[in-house]
């Protein structure tokens, strides 16, 4: 596959020294074209008409909060694929803004440091280019087709995010065997332990709550990680 050799990375942010620190950083760090926009509103409009690779999306913006713009990015198959870093002081929005009602891909607490940001942004983008494992699998009512990036259940379509996806995926591959949240966090996000296992959590619930009953294949192994059930 041919990649460019740089990534457009859009940052939506009003406080213009959050904006210089992420730009100067990005900058040091090589291989990404900075755009920016400094409302909701404007944003929204650079992300369609400019297509970045990345956005770095705050939560806190004039005219339209981060929220909106990640929703509407995220339910319109134009910009779905756009990966969505949330940039957010507000810990209590985490669960909400990585889930089912925003879809951000991931998200990082104000004040961070420039270089947890780069690595996640790495980390996300390498998620993406992931070499598609196309063998379809099953697990009880539950399908998995990787080529078609799609999931059904009793042959029934479920919408999961890339994240739900990859991770339900690798839990199917090691059917039977305990993934420990380090693992998971590794294989599945692609980091090396540096943030917190809680995201694991969060994304094993949003993940059991649209398999319905089926979810239940996924057992919690406390203290240690998930497993996916050998019938
Ligand atoms: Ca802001």
């Amino acid at each position: 596959m041919d990649a460019p050799s740089s990534k457009t990375i859009l940052i939506v942010e009003d406080e213009k020294d959050v904006v210089d620190l992420l730009a100067l950083n990005l900058r040091k760090a090589g291989g990404f074209v900075i755009s920016t926009a400094s409302d909701g509103v404007a944003g929204l409009d650079k992300a369609r008409r400019e297509k970045p690779d990345f956005i770095i999306l705050d939560l806190m913006l004039p005219k339209m909060p981060g929220l909106e713009v990640c929703k509407i990015l995220k339910s319109d198959p134009a910009s779905r694929q756009i990966p969505i870093l949330m940039l957010t002081a507000k810990a209590e929005e985490i669960d909400r803004i990585v889930g089912l009602e925003f879809g951000a891909d991931d998200y990082v607490t104000k004040p961070f440091s420039p270089r947890e940001v780069i690595l996640r942004i790495r980390a996300i983008m390498r998620r993406g280019e992931a070499t598609p494992e196309d063998e379809r699998l099953t697990a009880g009512p539950i399908t998995i087709d990787p080529a078609r990036h799609e999931v059904s259940v009793g042959g029934k379509r479920v919408n999961l995010t890339s994240i739900e996806f990859k991770l339900l995926r690798t839990l199917m591959q090691r059917r039977g065997r305990v993934q420990e949240r380090d693992r998971l966090l590794n294989d599945v996000w692609g980091y090396e332990s540096i943030i917190d296992t809680r995201t694991v959590d969060t994304h094993v619930r949003r993940l059991r709550e649209k398999l319905g009953k089926a979810g239940d294949v996924i057992e919690t192994v406390r203290g240690f990680g998930y497993r996916l059930r050998e019938n």
